[in-house]
């Protein structure tokens, strides 16, 4: 048994130290990739329920190395990248792309909300807000033209820095929403504090609804609270018609997921827009 335990061990080390080694591998790849422009942002639509139609997406990353192998997902790269120093530098390429893209979208008069996510470690470095502030003037932006996409997790953690900060934002009309909500921190009461607008219900709670009674019941839940809250209510990953007829009778006010679009190109989402404008 003890020769067995002392196999086991090393064969966790020996992955362990893999696993270490594959990720500072990432890490120089992705720092690489900064260097040389290497990334996208695509942009997946929030359907208003109501009218079928959206005003807004959600910019989503892509890693996109010359060598394509070298290429993992943002569930993979982004966590490499909020440990090490790099997310920072990433968090500025998101932004500064996304007001580029808010811009370009608003001269061709096409009127869409673009969200970002914002990882906890980007806003720990207060300078933050002003990365915002400063290319909101650049490129010529209104505060309603980006929004911000945070964790429940992040806001449990945030100092006062961080809360003065997102009040200030929110008192500008800059849209806040909790990201992945349920998922996270279990207490309610925090929402007394933060200056959030939209609840994006996590995915994994549509899943098992409405057939499984705890996530609908979850669901429920989620819905009457935010409303109460005056919060409106995303709810994310609808890949199916019952799904969305599931949401629809909720009442919630927006639906995102691969039933309406996958996360897309912006000349794609152009199309798009064009096509539901006639
Ligand atoms: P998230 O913010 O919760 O984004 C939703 C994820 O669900 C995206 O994965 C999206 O492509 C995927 N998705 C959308 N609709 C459906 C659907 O109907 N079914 C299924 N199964 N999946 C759907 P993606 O793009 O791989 O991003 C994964 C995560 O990486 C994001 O989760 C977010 O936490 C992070 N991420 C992505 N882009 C950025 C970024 O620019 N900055 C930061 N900090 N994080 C990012
Ligand atoms: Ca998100
Ligand atoms: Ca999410
Ligand atoms: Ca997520």
């Amino acid at each position: 048994a003890k020769a067995e335990g002392r196999n086991r061990y090393h064969f966790f080390t020996s992955t362990l130290s893999h696993r270490l080694r594959e990720q500072r591998r990432i890490a120089a790849n992705l720092r690489e990739s900064l260097r040389n422009d290497e990334f996208e942002l695509l942009f997946q639509p929030q359907i208003d329920v109501k009218t079928g139609k959206f005003a807004s997406c959600e910019a989503l990353l892509r890693w996109c190395p010359k060598d394509k192998t070298k290429a993992v997902t943002p569930d993979v790269f982004i966590p490499i990248a909020e440990r090490g120093e790099l997310i920072g530098d990433l968090g500025d390429w998101v932004l500064k792309k996304a007001c580029q893209q808010a811009q370009a979208w608003k001269e061709k008069g096409i009127a869409i909300r673009i969200d970002i996510n914002v990882s906890g470690k980007e806003l720990e470095k207060s300078s933050y807000f002003d990365s915002l502030t400063a290319y909101r003037a650049e490129y010529a932006l209104s505060p309603e033209d980006i929004g911000l996409e945070l964790t429940e997790n992040v806001l449990i953690k945030s100092d006062s820095t961080i809360l003065d900060g997102l009040k200030a934002q929110r008192d500008l009309g800059v849209e806040i929403s909790i990201d992945d909500f349920g998922t996270g921190y279990s207490s309610l009461s925090y929402l007394k504090h933060f200056p959030v607008t939209h609840l994006k219900i996590d995915r994994s709670f549509l899943d098992g609804a409405p057939e499984n009674d705890f996530d609908s019941a979850l669901m429920e839940a989620i819905v009457n609270v935010g409303h109460k809250l005056n919060l409106k209510i995303v709810v994310e990953g609808v890949e199916t018609e019952s799904q969305s007829d599931y949401c629809k009778s909720l009442n919630v006010e927006f639906v995102q997921g691969y039933l309406f679009s996958r996360p897309i190109s912006a000349d794609a989402i152009e199309t798009l827009y064009v096509e539901q404008s006639k």
